[in-house]
């Protein structure tokens, strides 16, 4: 039931959105010309965004093809978190509370036995 296909190519879209603006943004989707989170570079990634993104807004398109990013809880990677969040929200969470870097998110998603997919629905604690 659960197929893997969508982590590997939002890798891939993050690593290629990350080529294209070498800085990386915290709390925003993009900055100027030059920075994006990684949701941003995940999204750039798929649709080549004009060089000036800057208040460019992902819209919801790239969720029919990617439902792993609202229809999956994933557990927080990062050591001593114990946040459970759509995986779209926890690229942003690595990305601006963590800090970790567009190549770390995207390793981490790339990482299988790491990436964490909880099953789908959990039932909130008590
Ligand atoms: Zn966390």
């Amino acid at each position: 039931m659960s197929e893997h296909h969508g982590e590997k190519e939002l890798a891939a879209f993050i690593r290629a959105g990350a080529a294209r603006r070498h800085d990386q943004a915290f709390g925003d989707y993009f900055r100027g010309r030059n920075a994006s989170c990684a949701l941003g570079a995940a999204y750039e990634g798929m649709y080549r965004l004009p060089d000036n993104a800057d208040g460019t807004r992902p819209t919801k398109d790239l969720d029919w093809f990617f439902d792993c990013l609202e229809g999956t809880i994933r557990r927080c990677p990062a050591e001593g978190c114990r946040k459970r969040l759509t995986l779209a929200s926890i690229l942003v969470h690595l990305n601006d509370d963590h800090r970790w870097t567009r190549e770390q998110i995207a390793a981490w998603l790339e990482d299988e036995k790491a990436n964490g997919r909880l099953p789908p629905r959990t039932p909130p604690a008590p």
